[in-house]
């Protein structure tokens, strides 16, 4: 059993919050993707995302899918990190009632589900209010 901040120091470059912008339109996507929606091109350069942003919109979840209920209720939140560049993620650690539009996240790197079976753990950026 390793501990989340062990995992995060043995992370890939890849679960980073590495963007690619794509080098024909400048569109960025997090995640990377391999062909750009926008203008259909493949070459994408790699950019780091700042590790800090703002709620532009979020949803509370009360009836989650199977393998995640057991963290319902909890919201979900579209995260600003810079201009156009907006994140799907999970806030945590905060009251669900004090979620605001505006507010002010750091994005960390949490545990988003365990795999019983396999005892696969799936990590992601999460979103917490400062
Ligand atoms: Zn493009």
């Amino acid at each position: 059993m390793i501990t989340p901040a062990e995992y995060v120091r043995e992370i890939p470059a890849h679960h980073r919050l590495e963007a690619g912008r794509c080098k024909k339109c400048r569109k960025i996507y997090y995640p990377a993707r391999q062909v750009c929606p926008e203008c259909q091109a493949r070459e994408f350069e790699p950019l780091s995302l700042p590790r800090e942003g703002k709620i532009v919109t979020f949803t509370v979840i009360r009836v989650a899918p199977s393998q995640f209920s057991d963290q319902a209720p909890y919201a979900m939140g579209i995260v600003e990190v810079q201009p156009g560049v907006r994140l799907l993620t999970q806030v945590v650690d905060c009251d669900l009632d004090k979620i605001e539009i505006g507010m002010p996240v750091s994005l960390e790197f949490r545990k988003i589900q365990e795999d019983g079976e396999k005892g696969v753990l799936a990590y992601g950026v999460k979103a917490v209010p400062r």
